[in-house]
């Protein structure tokens, strides 16, 4: 009621009002195709597609001020529809009619300020993006709530019998999926998810199949299930959850607006660090600002660091030798993002040749530095995932090698949360983690617990405390 009043009395009004006329279009041809369809690749060459909206330069008739206070103001006003990532309605997907968005918490995350400690390990001050803090506990949350609410809205308008909704998955992926599908009148919509057998953590699996998903697992790499699932998405009649189906890059565009907004709209020293698997959340990111700046809500786009491991590299070696080779992968700890063949290369490369090209850098890892920064910044008040610490150690390499410069604001893309990685924290701590890693445990970092007798004295004598 209070917010009704508040809106009634702004002069500005905040609530979406622009009329889109939204495609799919295809990244290589170029052609259209009309948002009313289930499509993930170009029918005329088989290219990836992006969302656009031909309607996008009549969101020009608010400057980028404008449109400032109007995203500021309904961010205190926290109205339905309004909320998560369709706070950012008409840069996220305004196909989907208010009514029909799906909201479960995702977005709005919060900036956490790296103390001064964390700032002298790394070479700089920096924010960690905590995006483990969405309802499944990850990043994948923002394109599940764009994807979901396009299915939602799409089922009102065409009236489907049922739709099974899939993906493969690296464990995140399968987990948001499966909770957002579920949300859905059961009835019609079914979920089914695709793993790689013995590849994601115990928390992760325990994901989908609390959501009630039917849960595959097949042997081999997420690469394999990948394929699986685009060709059943070919041949049969299924709603990809992949960040292949273009909807779910929209709301993942969410997170570089919030970045933009809770940095007061100041991004033209700014750094965002993220590691890369199959390459939807860079894209995302990418795109992302750009809609800002093309809108002058932003004056300059930020600098993009990308970030892998050794054992999964391949956006790496492009950028080092300009040539693209799908690579074998290794065992990495950040499992999530352990993927040779990114499904999203295409966009990155046609975005950082067209607009980021003195902005985008990217930088490999070992898996030494990626459990040593987790933990670290875990130490210092942070609740990072394995891939969190894959972004930390990357700039902390990127500062010591001065690729970036010192002065800049950092904001490191912290994908998950914590607990979903456990076990690698835990098999560091025992010296459980295979040759294959190629990680040697600091003693310094390492933790046990300490099981003592139940006496006030055997406690206070291993603590160290004195008498009063
Ligand atoms: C999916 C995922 C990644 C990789 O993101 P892409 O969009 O595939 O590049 C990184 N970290 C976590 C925790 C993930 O779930
Ligand atoms: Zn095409």
């Amino acid at each position: 009621m209070r917010a009704q009043e508040i809106l009634a009395a702004t002069a500005i009004d905040v609530r979406p009002r622009h009329e889109p006329r939204m495609v799919y279009r295809c990244v290589a041809c170029g052609e259209e195709h009309e948002l009313e369809r289930l499509l993930y690749v170009c029918p005329r060459c088989r290219s990836l597609l992006r969302v656009a909206d031909r309607n996008f330069d009549a969101l020009r008739e608010r400057t980028g001020e404008q449109w400032r206070t109007v995203f500021d103001l309904r961010r205190c006003l926290q109205e339905e529809g309004m909320r998560g990532i369709f706070l950012f309605h008409e840069l996220v997907l305004p196909w989907v009619p208010l009514e029909d968005v799906i909201y479960l918490g995702e977005g709005h995350t919060p900036l956490v300020r790296g103390n001064a400690e964390m700032a002298a390990w790394l070479g700089a001050p920096c924010f960690v993006k905590n995006d483990g803090q969405n309802p499944s506990a990850s990043f994948k949350d923002r394109g599940m709530a764009s994807a979901i609410s396009f299915l939602n809205h799409y089922i009102r308008r065409y009236r489907p019998d049922s739709v099974l909704g899939i993906c493969a998955s690296t464990g995140d992926t399968s987990a948001a999926a499966a909770l957002y599908l579920s949300y859905l009148p059961a009835g019609v919509v079914t979920s089914a998810v695709l793993l790689p057998a013995g590849r994601v953590t115990p928390q992760q699996l325990s994901q989908p199949l609390g959501s009630g998903a039917t849960v595959i697992e097949v042997p081999g790499v997420f690469d394999d299930c990948m394929k699986l699932v685009e060709s059943l998405s070919e041949t049969y009649d299924v709603f990809l959850l992949n960040s292949k189906n273009p909807v779910r890059i929209c709301g993942q565009k969410s997170f570089a607006f919030e970045v933009a907004q809770q940095l007061g709209w100041r991004t033209d020293r700014l750094t965002v660090v993220v590691p890369i698997g199959n390459a939807g959340n860079v894209t995302a990111l990418m795109e992302g600002f750009l809609d800002l700046r093309s809108l002058g809500i932003i004056d300059a786009l930020p600098r993009i660091l990308g970030v892998q491991s050794e054992h999964a590299n391949p956006v790496s070696l492009w950028h080092d030798s300009g040539e693209y080779r799908p690579t074998g992968v290794r065992p990495s700890v950040a499992q999530a993002a352990m993927i040779g063949n990114p499904v999203s290369f295409p966009k990155v490369k046609g975005l950082v040749e067209e607009h980021f090209r003195e902005r985008f850098d990217c930088i490999s890892v070992t898996e030494q530095e990626i459990m040593d920064s987790m933990l670290v910044a875990n130490r210092h008040g942070h609740v990072v995932c394995t891939q969190g610490g894959e972004a930390l150690a990357g700039l902390r390499r990127a500062l010591g090698e001065g690729r970036v410069d010192k002065g800049g604001t950092f904001v490191c893309d912290s994908t998950s949360h914590q607990l979903k990685f456990a076990g690698f924290q835990e098999a560091y701590f025992a010296d459980t983690l295979g040759p294959e890693f190629e990680v040697r445990p600091r003693a310094e970092l390492q933790n046990r617990p300490v099981s003592l007798p139940a006496t006030v004295e055997a406690i206070a004598e291993r603590l160290g405390l004195k008498r009063r």
